[in-house]
């Protein structure tokens, strides 16, 4: 049985809906989704939160001086800032196409940054 003071919130972001989870970091048990899919995420939102990593990396040779990017996977929650950083550096050269590799398993992940648009 989970001890109610110590349960986590958690909003599931699977689907539009946005069920209101409440996890036990004991035992993991979930409360409060309305499938099976809050299950899932709401244990992984305790043991290995992970997101999709949105950003910009610097143009040259382009009007547009910031290209688009974005992770083509989930990577852990905590390598999120180190993962920033690494995309920080990056200049890349026009033209760019989107779907490019930006920066290839990045930080160890197996996880590619992506170029999202044409420049
Ligand atoms: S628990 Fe199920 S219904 Fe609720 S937000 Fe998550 S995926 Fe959607």
């Amino acid at each position: 049985m989970s001890d109610n003071t110590q349960l986590q919130e958690v909003i599931c972001i699977v689907c539009p809906k946005g069920c209101h989870l409440k996890v036990s970091p004991v035992d993991f048990t979930v409360t409060g989704g309305s499938c099976e899919k809050g299950i899932d995420y709401g244990i992984a939102e305790l043991k290995n939160p992970v997101r999709v990593l949105t950003s910009t990396v610097k143009v040259e040779g382009s009007d547009l001086i910031r290209c688009p990017v974005r992770t083509n996977g989930s990577i852990p929650k905590g390598k999120i800032m180190a993962a920033m950083e690494e995309i920080n550096k990056v200049a890349l050269k026009a033209p760019v196409r989107v779907g490019e590799v930006v920066i290839p398993d990045i930080l160890g992940t197996g996880v590619d940054v992506i170029a999202t648009r044409d420049i």
